[in-house]
């Protein structure tokens, strides 16, 4: 397993191994994409299969930019789920189901098969990377970010330096407790973050409102069937001045905005940033999870910390793996 990075190299190579999609990027050393390849993501084919197509991936991307292998400085890689980095193992990931529990060493063999230093890292850590080094954490040395999708990832970053630890496991926010009561969350635990603020949480609380007999535009608008109702229909109806929708935004804001305000009472950052889907739903989400910080957070610690959105979308996983590549190349240097 190669982790010393090329310092010759003059390009770097950042993949998103989504759930839907393998996403490959080479980009230059200053963080610019220069071409992206995509290859659907074969979720229930063992590691290799997967480690043949990124291999194929990169090799289009380099061939297209008619840039050989030994001018790339490594491999970044951003995936959901459970990992070693230092062995380029991993142990659980929700989008294949079918790997190997003992790890299955796609990091490992991606470095032989390519020859290049290749560093893995958990999807919502490289999103924050790519955050910090080029969206809505620019120049912030104490940043918190939280990604709302299906899950919540989290991500610390303090002094300029994203926090790893053991297993690259440090800052799983989405399962601090928010309320004790609450729903039974993936983790086991009852009331996590994100057992109140994914996805899935923010539709049932909808579709529990729909179903009491509440009117809504959303219950025309899916004719019943429930499973059409998306946290982007119900933040349109919210603007549209539905009163439910708008409802089932101000309380997702309030839950949110209690687990932002521990985390902000705690770790004191400059910027939260907010990501995933849902964040794009603009004030109609972040008027409620402002209000709620200023209502509980410590005071100092909340005057002097901006809550905002992600800045770079669909694109922060790609540009935060290459942004991982930057990183080590500038330790390894040093
Ligand atoms: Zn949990």
């Amino acid at each position: 397993m190669n982790l010393n990075t090329n310092r010759s190299g003059r390009y770097a190579v950042g993949i998103d191994l989504g759930g839907t999609n393998i996403r490959v990027a080479l980009s230059n050393l200053e963080g610019r994409i220069l071409h992206e390849v995509r290859r659907p993501t074969p979720s229930l084919e063992p590691g290799r299969a997967t480690v043949a197509r990124i291999v194929n991936a990169i090799d289009e991307a380099l061939e297209r930019e008619k840039i050989t292998r030994d001018e790339v400085v490594g491999i970044g890689m951003g995936i959901p789920g459970i990992m070693d980095p230092d062995l380029g193992l991993i142990y659980w990931s929700p989008n294949f189901p079918e790997w190997s529990e003992q790890g299955e060493p796609v990091g490992k063999d991606l470095s032989e098969e390519t020859g290049l230093a290749t560093f893995i890292i958990n999807d919502a850590r490289c999103a924050a990377l790519g955050e910090l080094h080029y969206g809505a954490g620019r120049g912030a040395r104490y940043m918190v970010m939280i990604t709302v999708g299906t899950g919540i990832g989290g991500a610390i970053v303090m002094d300029g330096k994203l926090m790893l630890g053991p297993q690259g496991s440090i800052g799983e926010i989405g399962h601090h407790t928010i309320d004790p009561h609450g729903p039974r969350c993936g983790c086991g635990n009852f009331g996590c973050m994100e057992a109140l603020c994914n996805i899935r949480s923010i539709v049932e609380r909808c579709v529990a409102k729909i179903q009491a007999g509440r009117p809504s535009q959303i219950r025309e608008q899916v004719g019943g069937d429930w499973e059409k109702i998306t946290p982007a229909l119900i933040d349109e109806a919210a603007d549209d001045g539905d009163a439910l929708a708008r409802e089932v935004m101000e309380e997702t804001g309030m839950w949110i905005g209690i687990g932002v305000s521990n985390m902000i009472n705690i770790l004191n950052p400059e910027v939260f940033v907010i990501g995933g889907g849902v964040s794009q739903a603009g004030d109609t989400l972040f008027d409620p999870i402002r209000r709620t910080v200023a209502a509980r957070a410590v005071k100092l610690q909340a005057s002097h910390c901006r809550i905002v959105p992600a800045e770079l979308g669909d694109e922060a996983g790609m540009r935060g793996a290459v942004a991982l590549v930057m990183e080590r190349l500038r330790e390894q240097s040093a």
